[in-house]
């Protein structure tokens, strides 16, 4: 924990913090008490926490999981350094008590020190995302080693695209359900600075959806490379949106296979695509892309949110770890009508979602089917995974086409 902590407090933003509420006992107290870290405002409660425990009694989340109302009162009056509070946590999921499609986390971090601070509630919440990963005792490994993934290429009868995304986020800066307008916009010309470092064929150019005509962004949300606009209530309700546009954008490379948004759910999210089933060319792009990436931001002074407990640190805890969704938008009509189709990729741990993005229901057959875990795998763990899970269930297709049997895999292990 203190380890932990003092590599925060080396960022830019937690000294000026420190010099604020004054060094001496209170840092010590701070570097090795995670109970006292209160340096925010305390919030002003009239009413016992009990009175002010939410209702979810309707609720399909994690956090409803394991929020009880001890935890609860045990963590409602803490808050991070930056005055991010339990309360402003679990907004999300408290106005959200489901999802049609998929099971979600129902709370954010609003700083790296959320997962520190609010640890008894995301902890257990963690550990039921991420498969039984307990970031008590684990670590977590990464691995960007592209070449070690193996049948990386998809019959592209079926496969019509292929896409590897993670997010990064810059260390010392408030995460966007929390950041303030002025954070936002150095995020924002951190970030861009760095990218234009970028050379070959990974070199680009970052356009603002501030400058952007409407049509213009309707185009790059139609042919899937930028995110929906901010209609979506697990964003809206945990106070991502606020300010929209203001600091949102896109980079890209002048082939649009290698793109990093900027300030959507996290400060920036890196992803590598291209149409047809190469998952092998676009993951060795992602690892080379984001390797780059690291660099230049760190030439620039700055760094990412790490620990080795949690992986990179992102906004949503399900992004935690590797933060790396890889995914195909595959077209499989007679697998996705047979019963045992959700049980295939509960057993392969893959996740499916429509082709519009996580809100949007499938049309027709065709899914983004994608990587269940983020956390506790390294990268080409995960990348395999999606390979050797998405063969599986081409091959289940081909022999449907034949009128043939098809087998539920055991459950994967680890
Ligand atoms: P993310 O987890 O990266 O935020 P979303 O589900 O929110 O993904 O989708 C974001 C956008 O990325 C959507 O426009 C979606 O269509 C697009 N997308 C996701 N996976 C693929 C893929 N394999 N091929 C093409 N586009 C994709
Ligand atoms: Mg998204």
């Amino acid at each position: 924990m203190a380890n932990n902590f003092a590599r925060m407090l080396s960022s830019k933003r937690n000294v000026r913090i420190l010099s604020l509420i004054g060094a001496g006992s209170l840092t010590a107290g701070f570097l090795l008490n995670r109970e006292r870290v209160t340096a925010g405002a305390q919030a002003r409660r009239v009413y016992p926490a009990s009175a002010e425990y939410p209702d979810l009694r309707k609720h399909n989340n994690c956090m409803a999981s394991h929020l009880t109302p001890a935890i609860y009162a045990k963590l409602v009056d803490k808050t991070t350094p930056n005055g991010y509070s339990l309360d402003q946590a679990i907004q999300t999921g408290v106005d959200n008590p489901g999802h049609p499609f998929i099971k979600t986390v129902g709370m954010v971090a609003g700083d790296e020190e959320s997962y520190e601070v609010f640890a008894d509630l995301l902890d257990p919440v963690i550990k039921e995302r991420h498969n039984g990963y307990d970031p008590q005792i684990m670590t977590h490994p990464t691995d960007l080693d592209s070449s070690k993934l193996t049948s990386g290429n998809f019959d592209e009868r079926y496969v019509l695209s292929s896409r590897v995304r993670t997010g990064r986020s810059i260390r010392g800066l408030s995460l966007p359900p929390a950041c303030t307008r002025a954070e936002r916009r150095e995020v924002e010309r951190v970030v861009v600075d760095a990218l234009a470092g970028l050379k070959g064929d990974l070199a680009g150019t970052y356009y603002s959806l501030t400058h952007m005509t409407d049509q213009e962004q309707q185009q790059l949300i139609d042919d899937h490379f930028l995110f929906d606009k901010p209609v979506s209530p697990l964003l809206t309700c945990s106070g991502m949106a606020r300010d929209w546009p203001d600091a949102r954008g896109i980079w890209h490379n002048n082939t649009k296979t290698f793109l990093i948004w900027i300030n959507e759910e996290d400060h920036t999210r890196v992803i590598s695509m291209e149409k047809g089933g190469n998952m092998k060319r676009v993951f060795d792009r992602f690892c080379t892309g984001l390797k780059e990436v690291e660099r230049l931001i760190q030439e620039k002074g700055w760094e990412f949110m790490w620990n080795e407990r949690l992986g990179y640190i992102l906004t949503c805890p399900s992004n935690l770890g590797t933060g790396l969704r890889a995914g195909v938008h595959v077209n499989l009509p007679k697998l996705s009508k047979d019963p045992r189709f959700a049980k295939i990729l509960d057993n392969l741990r893959l996740q499916k979602r429509g082709t519009g993005g996580v809100d949007t229901a499938a049309v027709g057959s065709t899914f983004d089917i994608s990587n269940l875990d983020r956390l506790g795998q390294s990268e080409v763990q995960l990348v395999q995974t999606v390979v050797d899970g998405v063969n599986y269930l081409i091959d289940c297709e081909k022999k449907l086409e034949k009128g043939q049997d098809i087998k539920i895999p055991p459950p994967f292990k680890k």
